[in-house]
């Protein structure tokens, strides 16, 4: 009943030209029936992207956006700025942002609700680190974060928000939760949703796993039943290795 989504993070890779030459090799295939298909690019790609992938079922997003719609902010790109170029989705809160610009569980919530401002879908990620998870505290630190991340929205609006569970070290190392692992740790993010928002939202929030999902394992994340798709960071950059993902979702 919830429709599986794959979504490519290519973080800080890729130029215009490597952009388009992507979307030429993998339409038509990393297209599939019943699965939504997204590319989270580099702001500079994205009037090329839309652009390139018109006429195809193939989505596309960005990896941040600030809260306000303009401003004193140099350096920074808006919800009001993406919604005019044409941009479906947009990652908030990576780990990579919460770690290295300032990210935080408050400023992740007035992304999400400058998202919904302008008809973006927030992808909202949130995960424990090494230490939290030896300390016990994987669920705890997803419970906290999920509910940051989604307070004031209305159900309507936290039903469309995509959650992905990334289990920060499990991001580019190679390492990942087992499967059975991270159907728990989402089984209990939507049982969290549905303390917050009840049951019938939390029926059709559709929560990604992230964290080195390759072509080799998507199946078995894909087999749980609580787990709707998958963020991917490397394994989303080559064409052949992303028709995979699609594929396998
Ligand atoms: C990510 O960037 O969100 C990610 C999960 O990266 P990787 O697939 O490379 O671990």
């Amino acid at each position: 009943m919830r429709t599986p989504i794959i979504a490519g993070n290519w973080k800080m890779f890729k130029t215009v030209e490597e952009a388009v030459a992507f979307i030429d090799e993998v339409k038509g295939k990393a297209e599939v029936e019943g699965v939504e298909s997204v590319i989270c690019a580099p702001y500079t790609n994205l009037p090329a992207l839309v652009e390139a992938v018109k006429g195809t079922s193939l989505k596309v997003g960005a990896q941040n956006l600030h809260w306000e719609d303009n401003g004193a902010f140099t350096g920074e790109i808006s919800g009001v700025m993406l919604k005019s170029l044409g941009v479906h989705y947009v990652i908030i809160g990576h780990s990579e942002r919460r770690a290295y610009f300032a990210d935080t569980d408050e400023t992740v919530n007035k992304k999400v609700h400058a998202s919904f401002k302008h008809g973006l879908l927030p992808i909202v990620c949130v995960g424990e680190s090494l230490e939290e998870r030896e300390a016990g505290k994987t669920k705890d630190v997803c419970r906290v974060q999920t509910e940051a991340a989604l307070q004031g929205l209305s159900a309507e609006q936290a039903a469309q928000t995509v959650v992905a569970y990334e289990p920060i070290w499990a991001i580019g190392t190679g390492k990942t939760s087992t499967a059975d692992d991270a159907n728990e740790v989402i089984g209990y993010i939507r049982e969290r949703i549905s303390v917050q928002f009840g049951s019938d939202v939390a029926g059709k929030v559709r929560i990604q796993y992230g964290g080195s999902v390759k072509p080799n394992n998507i199946r078995e994340f894909m087999q749980q039943p609580d787990i709707d798709g998958a963020l991917v960071g490397g394994a989303s950059l080559e064409p052949a290795s992303y028709i995979q993902l699609v594929e396998g979702a």
